[in-house]
């Protein structure tokens, strides 16, 4: 086994202390209904929060000034779902004659150690950086003992991002066993010494009584216990519900035991039935939805105008770079667009607005965080992207939210800011070595590769 991390104190001491600084003259898209769009507009930044956004802003004298002329500056893109530990296992599930997204995942993940969650969750905090996205819910569902589930949260805390990390079992756990609660207490318990200062906060991975994985059904004592211990703990839950349309039935199990509620995301959702739809949306449950990874499983299409014609609050996800090999939220945001599009047989059945809203502040809304991010608004955290369109697959201003929508990629993210701390700037990452945390990640990959037996 990798040998495990240090702890999690103070892992986010190397960061540098929160920026003074004023982005000027940005075509600001504020996502905030008040604001709105700016096409020729300030933002400034002190002490971690966004102070006062628009045209031709004072600030006070010492304040950096970072030109933005001819840049689109947005919220930081908010993933709502990601398995980040699997990301050493990228691109692994897709030979036909292999075993598959679930038997990859589960027989790899059973030769982790800690410092190989470590190892999968800093690349993939790398990527996120990288790709604008500022807020991450991190679904660690392989926590295979002391050390594992602290080692993704000191990934999460040193690389700066702002996240949930959500405790969950190890990759292929029995199904008539609970989780690991004490596990789960302590690090509770403990969570002020690795919160990063509020940044990160816990919830629990749970299995529900069986989600999107066919092999695992849980008796109902346990699921009831697992959950059971995640409310009295006051910490928010998710679940997986999904599958093709045989999979019907999950979420309804939910709402019969009176387990649904607003401190419960259900992910995928794209097996519901209407009157799932409408207990989910009774309950005030929130929904992630995760095109790629639906579309490239095979459970069918994502139910987006559904669910948010019920009026469910929903976001966007990663999921797993298994099976959709990135995290490009631009494209997922295309992508959600489009199928909303495509079956209303409707050109603008989803604005791109809508699109760049599902991937911002609807995404921190659906994680409790909508009056910490999300939004350029004063007195938000400040998480910010500059997208630049020097790039030949940008290289005009045109309409802004459909250029973030349908036209960026990733690398036109030029600055990422979050909690006014600046993480990319002129397109590099400011605080990540990309190097080590490659090497690190390929050479867990062998060893993991190693001990699974090839
Ligand atoms: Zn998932």
């Amino acid at each position: 086994m990798a040998p495990a991390p240090p702890g999690a104190a103070d892992s986010a001491a190397a960061l540098p202390p929160p920026a003074a600084l004023v982005i000027r003259g940005g075509y600001v898209l504020t996502m905030d209904p008040a604001a709105g769009d700016l096409p020729a507009a300030d933002v400034h930044i002190a002490g971690g929060q966004i102070a006062a956004v628009g045209p031709g802003l004072a600030v006070p004298p010492g304040t950096a000034e970072l030109d933005a002329a001819g840049m689109i500056v947005a919220p930081g893109l908010v993933d709502t779902h990601w398995h980040m530990w699997n990301t050493l296992l990228r691109s692994m599930s897709a030979d036909p004659s292999g075993p598959g997204y679930f038997k990859v995942m589960i027989g790899a993940g059973r030769a982790y150690g800690p410092g190989d969650i470590y190892a999968g969750t800093r690349l993939a905090c790398a990527e996120a950086i990288t790709s604008g996205i500022t807020t991450v819910h991190d679904w660690c569902h392989n926590v295979r003992g002391p050390g594992y589930a602290e080692a993704g949260v000191r990934a999460l805390a040193e690389a700066g991002l702002r996240a949930r990390f959500s405790y969950g079992v190890p990759a292929g756990h029995p199904n008539d066993q609970a989780m690991d609660l004490d596990g789960l207490e302590r690090l509770h318990r403990d969570w002020e010494t690795c919160s990063a200062g509020g940044r990160l906060s816990l919830g629990m991975a749970w299995r529900g009584p069986g989600g999107s994985n066919p092999a695992v059904r849980v008796p109902e004592p346990v699921y009831r216990r697992e959950i059971g211990a995640a409310r009295a703990l006051g910490i928010p839950v998710t679940v997986h519900a999904s599958g093709p349309p045989t999979a019907q039935g999950q979420i309804a199990v939910l709402a019969a035991g009176g387990l649904l509620g607003p401190d419960l995301q259900v992910v995928h959702a794209n097996c519901a039935t209407g009157d799932e739809v409408a207990a989910l949306a009774a309950a005030g449950t929130q929904v992630s939805i995760s095109p790629h990874s639906e579309l490239l499983i095979g459970y069918g299409l994502p139910r987006t105008a559904e669910l948010l014609a019920a009026g469910i609050g929903a976001g966007l996800s990663v999921d797993t770079t298994v099976l959709t090999g990135n995290a490009d939220m631009f494209s997922i945001m295309k992508v959600t667009q489009g199928i909303v599009n495509a079956e209303a047989h409707d050109e603008f059945a989803m604005t791109h607005h809508r699109a760049l809203s599902l991937g911002t502040i609807e995404g921190a809304r659906s994680l409790g965080l909508g009056e910490v991010t999300g939004s350029l608004t004063p007195g938000k955290r400040a998480d910010v992207i500059c997208v630049a369109i020097s790039e030949p697959n940008l290289g005009v201003l045109t309409d802004p939210a459909h250029m973030l929508v349908t036209a960026a990629q990733p690398a036109n993210v030029d600055t990422v800011i979050v909690d006014g701390r600046v993480l990319k700037r002129a397109g590099a990452l400011t605080t990540i070595d990309l190097a080590q945390v490659r090497d690190d990640a390929r050479r867990a990959l062998a060893g993991v590769r190693a001990r699974a037996g090839g």
